[in-house]
């Protein structure tokens, strides 16, 4: 069957980093809106290691975040979660994150995700052209945002709005600390994710180890 919006064999695999501290119906519905926007057969979310910028200390533990992420997209078929990045020692870079994708789907097509906060700094980094060999940059947006120019090679970057994007995971921890509920920001396995581990509680050392 001839299908003219696709390029070659491989499917189309999105590829959404992030902090996920905790997962939000935000993040959700951007995968759910990329991926219908770009026919993505799949969206492969990808918690950070010890994220760059934030200090360790601020961020729960990557297994609880990793959980957070499986729980929040169990019911998706189209949603999974890749270790990749918890499972590398050091910082997170999109370059290393990528490669690893890359690696893991060789044949497939990669939309790297990422809210247009985030696509600013990675745009501004010096070896930008290595990333646009590996994906194609997808930068959602809350509506009438517009990219700074960046001398971006044509067709490398497309930007999508999206609804929800007031929901972030700073606004859900601090509703935790402050005893406001967190229902219908999250999903409701998150909910009871967060109560049942005691995340984001005032005072609470969120580098505690599990059980
Ligand atoms: P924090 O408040 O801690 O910065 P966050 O809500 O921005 O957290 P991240 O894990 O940092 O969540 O975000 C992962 C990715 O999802 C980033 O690219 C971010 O820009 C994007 N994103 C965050 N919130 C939304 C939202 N409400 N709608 C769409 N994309 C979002
Ligand atoms: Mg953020």
């Amino acid at each position: 069957v001839h299908d003219p919006g696709r390029r070659g064999r491989g499917r189309r695999v999105g590829v959404m980093g992030g902090t996920f501290d905790p997962v939000h119906h935000g993040h959700l519905v951007a995968a759910s809106e990329v991926g219908a926007r770009f026919d993505l057969d799949e969206v492969v979310f990808v918690p950070t290691g010890q994220p760059w910028q934030k200090s360790d200390a601020e961020v729960s533990p990557a297994e609880d975040r990793y959980l957070m992420t499986v729980i929040a997209t169990a019911s998706n078929p189209r949603f999974s979660v890749s270790r990749v990045d918890i499972d590398r020692r050091g910082p997170t870079y999109t370059a290393d994150t990528l490669g690893d994708l890359h690696r893991a789907y060789p044949e497939d097509e990669l939309f790297f995700i990422t809210g247009a906060d985030a696509l600013e700094q990675i745009l501004s980094w010096h070896r930008v052209d290595e990333l646009f060999e590996l994906a194609h940059f997808v930068g959602v947006t809350r509506p009438g945002y517009r990219l700074a120019d960046h001398h971006l090679p044509r067709g490398s970057v497309t930007l999508v709005e999206v609804p929800a994007m007031s929901i972030s995971s700073t606004g859900c921890r601090d509703r935790v600390a402050a005893g406001l509920p967190v229902w219908y920001l999250v999903p409701d396995g998150v909910v009871q994710y967060i109560s049942k581990r005691g995340l984001y509680r005032r005072g609470a050392a969120t580098a505690r180890p599990g059980p």
